[in-house]
């Protein structure tokens, strides 16, 4: 079993969608990565920073899916990280309305001895001094540190951003910042300035349209599976993420091949995600339905054909 080191916000969200709205309910990057890669055989911990306004029934679920929460500080008389964001009608973009950064504005992350040593690092989206503090607290190299980041960062921290970039093997971003980061418009060439930034591979998000994943010359696409029901695509990026890097944690092998098969995971779980507000749906998903799903992906993409 592969330990899995997990940074990211563990937050309060409010989220506006064209089916309803929620008050401030259980949210956070480093939330959705943990729940996601928790169907994964993996040894996780997750370090993050909280207000004691955090629930502590919100804890115990971290914690009932076996993440180490023993670095996930909770700061006396501190306020938990909130956003608020309402999506458009075609719910693929969204406005953010509200991110009040409180108790993490002077984070200082502190990795758990145990994790020293973890396999494979997922820096969520969060501060990038924060990531790199992460990154520098590692006895040993990980096999792979991957990076998810977001336009906030990119229009706040550039160059501290920048210097997490270098000490990336794998990115995962939407189209939308990978033009921002680079200034192209084709995700191709997009693609190859990331990885002379410093990531070997690049999975580029698209939403509904699924995922292209870039390392070299090779490039392979994953769809997202055609859904009856969209209701929040809130935390999709990072269930991708928790169920990228959870898979190769518990597998242990980065070869492009397995890492073709992460991709798949991940737009799996993420798929789940997205079926209900927050993280509702994904507090409960057993392993069955995961496993009917991954069919039905199969079968989504399987084709056979002859070359004339
Ligand atoms: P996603 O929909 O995958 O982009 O992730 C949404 C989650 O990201 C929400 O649960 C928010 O709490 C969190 N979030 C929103 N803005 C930020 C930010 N600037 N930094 C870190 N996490 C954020």
């Amino acid at each position: 079993m592969g330990k899995l080191l997990i940074v990211g916000t563990v937050a309060f969200d409010a989220i506006e969608t064209p089916f309803g709205k929620t008050d401030k309910i259980l949210g956070g990057a480093a939330t959705y990565i943990g729940l996601s890669a928790s169907q994964f055989d993996v040894q996780s911990a997750i370090v993050s920073v909280v207000g004691d306004d955090f629930p502590q029934e919100y804890i115990d679920l971290l914690k009932n899916k076996n993440i180490d929460t023993s670095s996930l500080e909770v700061v006396k008389g501190g306020k938990t990280f909130f956003w608020k964001g309402k999506y458009h009608n075609d719910l693929n973009s969204r406005d953010t309305l509200v991110t009040e950064l409180n108790t993490l504005a002077d984070f200082n992350p502190v990795v758990p001895n145990d994790f020293k040593d973890a396999d494979v690092v997922m820096l969520g989206n969060l501060h990038p001094n924060v990531q790199m503090s992460v990154i520098d607290q590692m006895t040993k190299r990980p096999k792979l540190v991957i990076l998810d980041t977001m336009n906030f960062w990119m229009d706040n921290t550039l160059d501290e951003l920048m210097k997490v970039i270098k000490h990336t093997d794998v990115i995962t971003i939407n189209d939308e910042e990978a033009r921002q980061l680079t200034n192209e418009y084709s995700l191709v060439k997009a693609a190859g300035k990331i990885q002379e930034m410093g990531p070997k591979y690049v999975v580029i998000k698209k939403g509904e349209h699924g995922a292209l994943l870039f390392n070299e010359d090779n490039v392979f696409f994953a769809p997202a599976l055609p859904l009856e029901e969209v209701f929040d695509p809130t935390g999709a990026g990072d269930t991708f993420a928790g169920g990228f890097s959870g898979y190769l944690a518990a597998t242990e092998n980065t070869s492009f091949n397995n890492i073709k098969n992460a991709v798949i995971h991940g737009s799996n779980l993420a798929s789940f995600c997205v079926e209900r507000f927050g993280t509702e749906r994904m507090q409960n998903l057993d392993k069955d339905e995961v496993n009917r799903r991954m069919l039905q992906f199969k079968a989504l993409t399987q084709f056979d054909i002859e070359i004339q």
